[in-house]
Parts: C-alpha cells; sequence; structure tokens
C-alpha cells in the first residue's frame, strides 16, 4: 500500500508518469517534515489553510495508505495564487534545509525525503492559475465546523510550532 500525490488527475492524461507515489512510513515523514517548515513559514491565512490541509493527511487518523491527493485540490485561491504558489515551494525549500526538525523524536531518511520532496516541486511548479477549481476552497471550507482550526485562529502545536486541524497535530500522532 502507498500513498499517490498528483496533479490534475481528472483532466490530465500524462498525469500518471510524475506522480509522487510514497510508502506509507514515508508519507508521515514527508508530511510531517512539511509541516514543521510551513508551521515556521506561513503568514497569511491563505498559507496557514495550505499547512492545515496538510495536516489533515494523518494516517493514524484517517487509515493508512488513504492520505493521497491531488494538488489541485488544495485551497488554491485565485487572489493569492502567485503568493500561495511560492510559498508551497519555500516550504518544500525550508524541510531540505531541515526546518524544525530538531523537535522531531526521530532521524528522517534524508535521501528518501529529498526524492519526495523533488518530485513534490515538480508538480507544484506546474499547477498554474488555470488549474484552480472554482468553488474547491469554498467547499473545503464548509466542510469546517466552528471549533475547526481554519475557523478560529489557526492554533499550532506547542511542541513542533506545527499549525494543527480538526484531527490535532500531524506531527504528534502520525
Ligand atoms: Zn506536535
Amino acid at each position: 500500500m502507498s500513498n499517490m500525490i498528483c496533479f490534475n488527475f481528472r483532466s490530465d492524461k500524462n498525469a500518471l508518469k510524475d506522480d509522487l507515489s510514497m510508502s506509507n512510513g514515508g508519507t508521515s515523514v514527508f508530511i510531517n517534515v512539511l509541516c514543521l517548515s510551513g508551521g515556521r513559514l506561513a503568514q497569511t491565512q491563505s498559507q496557514k489553510r495550505f499547512m492545515v490541509f496538510l495536516a489533515e493527511k494523518n494516517q493514524s487518523v484517517c487509515g493508512i495508505g488513504t492520505v493521497g491527493f491531488d494538488i489541485v485540490d488544495m485551497p488554491w485561491n485565485r487572489d493569492s495564487f502567485e503568493e500561495d504558489k511560492e510559498f508551497m515551494l519555500r516550504v518544500i525549500e525550508g524541510a531540505r534545509r531541515k526546518l524544525g526538525w530538531e523537535t522531531l523524536g526521530y532521524e528522517p531518511n534524508e535521501e528518501i525525503v529529498a526524492e519526495y520532496l523533488g518530485t513534490f516541486q515538480k508538480l507544484i511548479e506546474r499547477m498554474t492559475a488555470n488549474d484552480i477549481i472554482e468553488g474547491s476552497l469554498t467547499e473545503w471550507l464548509s466542510e469546517a465546523d466552528e471549533n475547526d482550526p481554519v475557523k478560529c485562529g489557526f492554533p499550532k502545536c506547542k511542541k513542533h510550532d506545527a499549525y494543527i486541524c480538526v484531527h490535532g497535530c500531524q506531527v504528534c500522532t502520525d
């Protein structure tokens, strides 16, 4: 079993060629290092939403091998598209620089993390404003109840300085 991150799977026949396929354990580590990096870099509401989206990809809650996603389903917003895309690339770069790794109780396999980050970067780079699915941000937000972190000030994990989602801190629990 594994988790797959793809780009515009519904309309792009080439999608499978550059999908990011990760082992289940590798996925947890990959999301861990993104949450640590983004927790230290996010400034705007939109950037924090991206980090909550990633924190939701928690296999201990959602199930092992069920947290793959499509880049176009991330909470993109037309008004801040360029800024958000640039932010995601900085989060990837921060993960390469091991931002926040000192808070982890284990040592990630750098070689595997670098490979996953490289493939993820290529997928993010392909995203354009034209690929934004109208209404997807509104739909994602509408699934959040009033106690959801996206609606109550984006709390963070004190231990990891990562944004938490409704399931808590992904780094603590997955
Ligand atoms: Zn934590």
